[in-house]
């Protein structure tokens, strides 16, 4: 669907628009004559825009500010339904996070500091009232609220589902958030006071942390891949950002770290990378894997010199096979031929399926002699393999020398007709191909 054309991703700058709304003011006041003279010093006060809506009840009051309609209130102590410090005391715990001014009849300071003892934000004598104070009282208040929000906001984050450490200059823990526990299994008093150091894994020498902290000294920032332990002694990747904040005169106040675990990430590549490697059925290199380690064990005995060999091993009569016990019994077969090729192998021998029932093996520092020992062990191991419920199978295998003075493709060719001859000569059998440029044995 196409975008519509008057949208846009970024309207306006958040803050300017923050800034270009009134402040909602609710004037909470039963005296009207008290309320027009608020509302007219109000309307006076410089660089003040409010949008006032006025209660004479405290009832309908907390109604208002319950419903999230005001951003302050000016609340005269006196109503109706409620007076003196209970008013203040009531409005608070009936709304909470909207800041209030009080209102104190004449030279009642003591009340009005007593409200602000109660948890209201400033007070205002009737008797003083003028336009530069109700202004800067007001706009003060505005602030307060502009930061409460902002503290709101960064709590929010703080709640984030990435695990987050505060430090302080010299890397003490002050703060951690929920889900660092949920990563490492420390509960936050146990490592607020201690540095990050009881994370640490002992998988990253002392140049990996001296180059994170030249990064944090220098560009104020690192990021990276961090081996850590967690409380219960398991090892497990996190992808970690550290910032260093600084105060006006440039000093560290702080270090911020956020991390989050990446075992589940890690894994999904190493599958991903196995996949693009690997046979799915027996687990073996696939074949495209396998010309890569040919490519490159040619173009190492070129430069080196050495030999090293290929066997190309093809079960016999496997159609048979299938046709006769299904082909989830060939499947089987075939995962049980793959395991018992590695179980008899070198390690540096490496193993590939290289086709439907046809296996290549690469033999380094190997001559024909020894693959031809190899193969003819291979040969009879599985022979003699059980693979209920078919009586056996036998393999026919070609082998061949890595001649690092003929390009692969004639080699394999070679390869491939000494394991024609095998079959040939009635299978269940093993032949050596012929040197390079003649026809296979
Ligand atoms: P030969 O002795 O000449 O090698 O006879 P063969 O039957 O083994 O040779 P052919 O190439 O005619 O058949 C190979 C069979 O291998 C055909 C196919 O059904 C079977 N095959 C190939 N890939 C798989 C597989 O992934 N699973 C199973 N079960 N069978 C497979
Ligand atoms: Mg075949
Ligand atoms: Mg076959």
């Amino acid at each position: 669907m196409a975008e519509s054309p008057s949208a846009s991703p970024c309207p306006q700058p958040a803050s300017a628009s923050a800034e270009s709304e009134p402040l909602r003011l609710l004037l909470v006041e039963d005296n009207p004559a008290d309320a027009e003279l608020v509302a007219e010093y109000l309307e006076l006060a410089e660089a003040l825009e409010v949008e006032t809506r006025r209660a004479a009840r405290l009832e309908a009051a907390i109604e208002a500010g319950r419903q999230g309609l005001v951003d302050a209130v000016l609340l005269d102590l006196g109503l109706p339904d409620s007076s003196g410090l209970a008013t203040v005391e009531r409005f608070l715990a009936e709304v909470e996070e909207v800041p209030v001014i009080v209102l104190t009849g004449q030279a009642d300071a003591d009340t009005g500091v007593a409200a602000i003892q109660l948890g209201a934000q400033d007070y205002l004598l009737k008797d003083q009232l003028d336009p530069d104070l109700l202004g800067r009282v007001v706009r003060y208040a505005r602030e307060r609220v502009r930061v409460q929000e902002e503290q709101r906001l960064l709590a929010a984050a703080f709640e984030s589902a990435h695990a987050i450490i505060i430090t302080d200059a010299d890397g003490i823990i002050q703060r951690v958030n929920p889900a660092f526990g949920a990563v490492t299994g420390y509960p936050a008093e146990e490592v607020i006071g201690c540095t990050p150091a009881v994370l640490q894994s002992g998988c990253h020498d002392t140049a990996f942390y001296a180059s994170m902290w030249q990064s944090l000294e220098r560009q104020g920032w690192w990021s990276g891949e961090v081996w850590n332990r967690r409380r219960d002694g398991t090892l497990y990747p996190q992808w970690e950002s550290i910032t260093a904040l600084h105060d006006r005169r440039g000093e560290v106040t702080h270090y911020v770290a956020v991390f989050h675990d990446i075992s589940e990430q890690k894994r999904l590549e190493q599958a991903l990378s196995e996949q693009a490697t690997h046979d799915r059925l027996t687990g073996l290199l696939n074949r495209g894997r396998m010309e890569e380690l040919l490519a490159d064990e040619h173009e190492r005995l070129r430069r080196a010199g050495g030999t090293s060999a290929l066997l190309l091993l093809d079960i016999d009569h496997f159609k048979a096979v299938n046709d006769t016990y299904g082909h989830p019994t060939g499947d089987a077969i075939l995962r049980t031929l793959a395991e018992c090729l590695i179980g008899r192998v070198r390690r540096v021998d490496r193993v590939s399926r290289w086709g439907g029932e046809e296996f290549v093996l690469l033999l380094p520092e190997t001559d024909a002699d020894g693959a031809e020992t190899l193969a003819e062990d291979l040969r009879r191991t599985v022979a003699a393999l059980e693979v209920p419920p078919v009586p056996g199978i036998t393999l026919s295998i070609g082998v061949a020398a890595l001649d690092p003075g003929e390009p692969l493709d004639p080699t394999l060719q070679r390869l491939d007709d000494a394991l024609y001859a095998a079959k040939a000569g009635g299978r269940d059998q093993v032949s050596r191909a012929g040197p390079p440029g003649e026809p296979g044995a």
